[in-house]
This record gives C-alpha cells, structure tokens and sequence, in this order.
C-alpha cells in the first residue's frame, strides 16, 4: 500500500501511555488535519508493558496514517526520537511528548515559522503547570547549569518538543552516539533556529515516565555529552589540594625542626585521610562516567532493536 509522501511527519515516544495514547492521537490528528497536508504519525513503542501497543494498534487500523515502530524493549525516550526520525518520511518533522504536556496546537505556530525558512523550531517553555516542586527547582538548575558546562549554545528551558527540517534531520541520523541528550545534538547541528512560546500544561494522564534516576542518567548524559569541565574541574581540585598539602608539610617540617611544640593530630589526621580519600573516589567517577560512556560507544551495538513495524512500506525498513 503506497501512500502519498507526507509533508509533516510528528514522532511521538510513548512508554506505558494507555491512559492517554487516544487521546493524543485524537488531539495530533485534529491539529495536522488542520495544517491541510500530507502527514503521518509515528508513534514508537519504547517497551511498554500495558496495553499501549493494542491502543496504538487498533489506532492504526483504523487510520493508516498512524504509524507503530514497536521496539524490542525500552531503550528509553531520546532512542525512541531518534529511531523516529530514522522513519519519518516528511519534509518537517515534529517531535512532542504523548502525554499532552506541550499542547499539539503549538505545532501550527512551528509550522508558520518552518514556512518562513526556519530550520529548527523549538518550543521554550515559559511556565509549568502541574509539576512537582522538585521537578521545577532540578529543571531549572539543570539547564543554567548546562549552559555554563558547554561550549555549545543550548537554549535554556526548551525540551525535545520541537519541528525540524529534512535537512537538519538527515544530519541528525548522521550522528549515532548512544547517550544521546538530542536538544543539544539539534543546537550543535547548527542550522537557522528559532523558538516559539508555550505553557507547559499539566499530564493528561498517568505519571512521569522519567523517575529520579532516569532523570540523573540524563543529566549526565547530557553534561558528558558536550563538555570537558568536569574532569577539569578534578584536575583543579587535585592541584589545589596537592598544594594545600604540600604548603602543610612545610609548616610541620618547621615545627619540627624549629620549636618544641609538639604535634597532636589523631582526630585531624582521620578526617584529611577521609576526606582527601573521598576527593579522589569522586574524581573517579567522574572519570568512570566518561569512560563508562567510551566502552558504551566502543561496543557498537545498534542504538536500538525494532521487533516489528506498523504502517511503514516494505522499502522504508531500514534496520537501525
Ligand atoms: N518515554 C519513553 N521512554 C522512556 C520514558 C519516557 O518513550 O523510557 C516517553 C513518555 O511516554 C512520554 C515522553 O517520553 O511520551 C516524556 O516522558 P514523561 O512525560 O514521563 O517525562 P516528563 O514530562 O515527566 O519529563
Ligand atoms: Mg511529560
């Protein structure tokens, strides 16, 4: 079954989303319907263990245009994006959440921005409603520090919500790295880039997806990812301890052979070992993050396994 080329194609990750995979696709659909081309969705099931994949299924049943990258496993949200842009077949592709939080009707407003010769339209979030304080306080920290830890220029409080052009996504399948933090793979990419503003609603339904941990792997991620500064920052504090040490000895040594004051040190003497020694665990894990991610690219494993497709052509199957 040939369908004719779609003009958008919007890559939806969804992980344990029954509660509001219908509703999704009903509000994506209302709004490419009123774009007035061509589109597909591209939903990809990163694993899901509840009744996702039979919502998503009976969705395309019902409607071609709604397309099913079921992966193997979870292999997580930034690897669900990638593998849809590996499918999409669009001249513009959209990213966004399943869970309603940014609002599909922004996706018109990156459309007019596409059209004026944009090639990279990113939503910059201006509130959020209905999130923990917890999540708004780490959010916030996480992209000021972000941007003080790179070189390279990633727009502060924009998510993965946005439309990229063709070109900028053949350029993006280009790169295969497997701790993908994808906003700052978009901003390193370069291109002509511009933001819309939107309200980051409330979840329609269910819960985060993204627990504490996830949520730390991907601050790592993205901080090793694009930025040298924190091994440099061991080698700072390593030299500046060194010399604080060596400054110390110098005083001992005279007291030594200069005064009769006698040196008491038991309880001094276990804390700087303690402390120094934690110093040096932490800077290596620091390194061990680094190096866990040079083993992690060295494996060359695929980035992602696809144990079936829904909707896509026979010449459209890749492989990943
Ligand atoms: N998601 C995914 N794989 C994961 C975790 C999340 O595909 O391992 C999807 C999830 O279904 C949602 C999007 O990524 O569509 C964002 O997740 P979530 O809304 O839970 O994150 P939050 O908005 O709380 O940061
Ligand atoms: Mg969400």
């Amino acid at each position: 079954m040939k369908t004719t080329k779609p003009v958008y194609s919007v890559v939806v990750p969804v992980f344990n989303e029954e509660a509001v995979c219908d509703e999704c696709y009903r509000r994506l659909k209302d709004v490419m319907d009123r774009s007035g081309s061509a589109y597909e969705l591209i939903f990809i099931n990163d694993g899901s263990r509840d009744r996702t994949l039979s919502i998503l299924k009976s969705i395309h049943a019902e409607d071609p245009s709604a397309k099913i990258i079921n992966f193997s496993r979870n292999f997580g949200h930034q690897i669900a994006i990638s593998a849809g842009m590996d499918y999409a077949a669009g001249d513009a592709v959209i990213v966004i959440d399943a869970d309603l939080q940014d609002p599909p009707e922004v996706i018109l407003d990156m459309m007019e921005k596409w059209k004026e010769g944009y090639h990279v339209v990113y939503g910059k979030r201006t509130r959020r409603k209905g999130e923990t304080l917890f999540k708004k306080i780490t959010a916030r920290l996480f992209y000021r520090m972000l941007k003080q830890l790179t070189n390279v220029d990633i727009p502060v409080d924009v998510g993965d919500f946005r439309l990229i052009d063709r070109r900028v996504c053949d350029a993006m399948k280009k790169l295969r790295e497997k701790n993908r933090f994808i906003r700052g793979l978009v901003s390193w990419l370069g291109f002509s880039q511009t933001e819309v503003l939107y309200e980051r609603e409330k979840r329609f339904a269910g819960s985060t997806k993204y627990p504490l941990r996830k949520m730390i792997n991907f601050m790592l991620d993205a901080v090793t990812s694009f930025s040298y500064i924190p091994l440099k920052i061991a080698t700072f504090i390593g030299s500046l301890t060194s010399l604080a040490g060596f400054a110390y000895l110098l005083i001992v040594l005279y007291q030594r052979l200069f005064t009769d004051k006698t040196i008491q040190g038991w309880a001094s003497m276990v804390s700087l070992t303690l402390i120094f020694n934690g110093i040096i665990l932490l800077i290596l894990g620091i390194i061990g993050e680094y190096i866990g991610r040079i083993y992690d690219e060295s494996k060359n494993r695929p980035l992602y396994i696809v144990q079936d497709l829904e909707g896509f052509a026979e010449d459209e199957v890749l492989g990943s």
